[in-house]
């Protein structure tokens, strides 16, 4: 317990308590004011967005980086379109289309961080999510586990996701212009997210955008199995804006975002924002893959 009062490698632990289920846990606040954010790299895995950002720190052994022109597995502008016309509600996932979250704060790092909280708690859990650097699936894994566990585990990602997305920089290239030619277009926008309705709505408070959404839907607080690829959260999405499931479409950067919307009955627009990405979205049946969120503007608004 000693050590965890110092610096973890990443970033130093702050001991605090949280009541989960009417227990008393001690946890360990990743963000404590003290803590210093910038020392470690940016993970490659799917939660992560990792458009290119020139000053953005880098995992080891992980790849980045926009895709190369001419990428085959690309669609066309026509097929983009082709889904943009048929959709009534444009789902935006957050993390990727709209926002860079672990752009400064990178998700590797606050992986290892959750994962030493978890591993505090049950050793076997922790040594499992020690495989993982994406901060969301260490919160599966707590989930897993135990209730309680992945309550405290939740509360401090949500806490660290929300001083990452403060620290982020501005939105994805193009997000805003999509955003806002989508809700001219007189389609409702909603985003939906894994990450924590929180961040996001901080973040589009930061930067303007929430004029242009009609809700934001944030991870299942309690209920990590409900995340996508759970088709759950854009089914509820479609509920809350009155629109047929079948009329809407999602944006999104990753695996999980392609098999919710598939599940939930909508179309989905694979935002290819790594060189691998592409092939992997043509492969799980995107309807449309691009590499530039500002096409989606530019097909709305023509
Ligand atoms: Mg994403």
């Amino acid at each position: 317990m000693a050590a965890l009062s110092e610096d973890f490698g990443y970033y130093p632990i702050r001991p605090s308590k949280v009541v989960a289920q009417g227990k008393t846990i001690e946890i360990y606040d990743l963000v404590g004011k003290d803590t210093t954010l910038f020392h470690h790299s940016i993970n490659d895995g799917e939660s992560s967005s990792g458009h290119s950002r020139p000053d953005k720190p880098a995992c080891a052994s992980t790849a980045s980086g926009r895709p190369s022109e001419g990428t085959s597995t690309l669609t066309h502008d026509d097929q983009l379109s082709g889904v943009l016309e048929h959709a009534r509600v444009v789902f935006f996932d957050f993390d990727g289309p709209v926002c860079d979250v672990f752009a400064r704060l990178p998700a590797c790092g606050v992986a290892k961080q959750l994962t030493a909280l978890l591993s505090i708690q049950h050793e076997a859990a922790g040594a499992k999510a020690a495989e993982t650097d994406d901060p969301i699936e260490v919160l599966r894994i707590a989930h897993e586990t135990d209730a309680a566990i992945a309550q405290a585990v939740e509360q401090a990602l949500t806490a660290t996701e929300v001083e990452a997305v403060a620290v982020a920089g501005p939105p994805t290239p193009g997000a805003m212009e999509a955003l806002q030619a989508a809700r001219s277009s007189g389609r409702a926008v909603v985003v939906v997210s894994n990450n924590s309705a929180d961040c996001v709505q901080w973040f589009m408070e930061l930067h303007g955008l929430g004029k242009y959404v009609a809700r934001t839907i944030g991870r299942p607080s309690g209920e990590p199995p409900l995340m996508k690829p759970n088709p759950y959260p854009l089914i509820s999405a479609a509920e809350q804006v009155h629109v047929d499931i079948t009329l809407s479409t999602l944006i999104g950067d990753s695996l999980t975002d392609i098999q919710a919307a598939h599940a939930a009955g909508a179309t989905v627009i694979g935002y290819a924002n790594k060189p691998h990405k592409a092939a992997l979205f043509a492969e799980a049946g995107a309807d449309a893959i691009t590499d530039a969120i500002q096409d989606i503007a530019d097909v709305l608004a023509a």
